[in-house]
């Protein structure tokens, strides 16, 4: 789950980061006031759920209520990677001497939450790690212990700080590292950490992204949750316990079980075919369960012909198919089916489908070849 930097920012206040004041305005007039009550110089933000925000021209410094006002003229409605600005916010701007890049993880491949931390901040660290590899400092830190004093300190040093600023960085990157593990956040990331010609850090831009299959124990998180993340599709599949990802190709799929999901994928593409979705219906997938991930898939336009791919364990075969039937006789759009259902009670739910007139096969690789014959290639 992603949120905006705004609400990023309030996370990185409460667990101690030094983040400078901002609030949020969604009119020019709005911004005006704020930076009126702020009385000194304001940095202007578009608030959208993408990076690159000061690339595409939606980070502007503002000297005055009338710069601010005129800067939040210009960023709302501004399109920042495809997403329309809405809301910006109103920061107190700092004098930068030097930015850094700082971002905490979670490694699967340490098991750890790692800190990464490089000089050339304010670039992306993906941008950071294809042309500069080596310049990306890294270390892990134990989730049960936090990142310890001395492994901040080491990163601190190489990173060319001096004592005072050492101080200042060990605290910010182990409430970093925290932040992770408390949020159970995939990533906190502060780019740029900044140094102040004074010699202050602060953190001058906010993100965190929590981990999906964790808000649950985080209803105040949850609450965080902004709808122009998901479309609308994708909100339904995750309402209804389905695994659904868009994908660019236009056969559609319905797969019970994540693992049969993938490997499906792998067998049209070796056939030729383009997957339009992954979508996983879950175990145990009932046949209103069915219905809604046939809504979800036919949503998309590209989809030419559903492919269902079905190895009923827990999940029941004559389920699924009632599910189908009950799709193709009642949504509005119809596509051509090609069926694959082998498992429990698959006489029962092959005996349904052929009473409602879909032909269905045993074999997923030959299903598979009757989908990728029936698209346009
Ligand atoms: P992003 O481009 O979406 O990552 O947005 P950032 O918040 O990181 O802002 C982009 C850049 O704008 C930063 O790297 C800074 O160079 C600049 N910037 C942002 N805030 C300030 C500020 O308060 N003062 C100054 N001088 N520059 C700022
Ligand atoms: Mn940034």
């Amino acid at each position: 789950m992603k949120i905006h930097e705004y609400q990023a920012r309030e996370l990185f206040s409460a667990a101690g980061l030094p983040v400078p004041d901002a609030r949020v305005a969604r009119t020019p007039a709005e911004a005006r006031a704020i930076a009126a009550e702020l009385d000194v110089p304001v940095v202007v933000k578009a608030q959208v759920l993408t990076g690159g925000r000061g690339k595409a021209g939606g980070v502007k410094l503002a000297a005055d209520p009338d710069e601010a006002e005129a800067a939040a003229e210009k960023i709302l409605g501004l399109d920042v990677r495809g997403y329309i600005v809405e809301k910006v916010i109103v920061a107190m701007a700092s004098d930068i001497a030097t930015e850094i890049y700082l971002g905490a993880i979670v490694d699967r491949q340490s098991r750890s939450v790692l800190l990464m931390a490089s000089a050339e901040g304010g670039v992306e660290i993906e941008e950071i790690a294809k042309t500069n590899p080596a310049a990306i400092i890294r270390v892990a830190a134990d989730p049960a212990t936090g990142l310890a004093s001395h492994q901040a300190r080491e990163v601190g040093f190489k990173l060319g700080l001096d004592w005072p600023q050492v101080r200042q960085f060990d605290s910010i990157a182990r409430k970093l590292v925290q932040t992770v593990v408390d949020l159970d956040a995939s990533l906190a990331e502060i780019n740029p950490l900044i140094i102040t010609p004074d010699g202050e850090l602060r953190a001058i831009d906010a993100k965190v992204n929590i981990d999906d299959s964790a808000v649950f124990r985080h209803p105040d998180l949850a609450e965080l949750r902004n709808p122009e993340e998901e479309t609308g599709p994708e909100r339904e599949a995750r309402e209804n316990g389905i695994s659904y990802v868009n994908l660019d190709g236009n056969i559609g799929c319905m797969v019970n079980g994540a693992g049969l999901a993938m490997s499906l994928l792998d067998v049209i593409q070796l056939n030729g075919g383009e997957p339009a979705n992954f979508l996983d219906v879950g175990g145990g997938a009932n046949a209103d369960q069915v219905r809604t991930a046939m809504e979800i898939i036919l949503d998309d336009p590209a989809v030419e012909l559903v492919l269902v791919n079905i190895f009923g364990g827990i999940t029941r075969c004559d389920d699924v198919a009632k599910g189908v039937v009950a799709a193709t006789q009642e949504l509005s759009r119809t596509v051509p089916l090609v069926v694959r259902l082998v498992g429990t009670n698959e006489v029962e739910g092959l005996q349904i489908l052929e009473e409602a007139g879909i032909a269905a096969h045993r074999d997923m690789v030959d299903a598979v070849r009757v989908a990728v014959a029936g698209v346009t290639a």
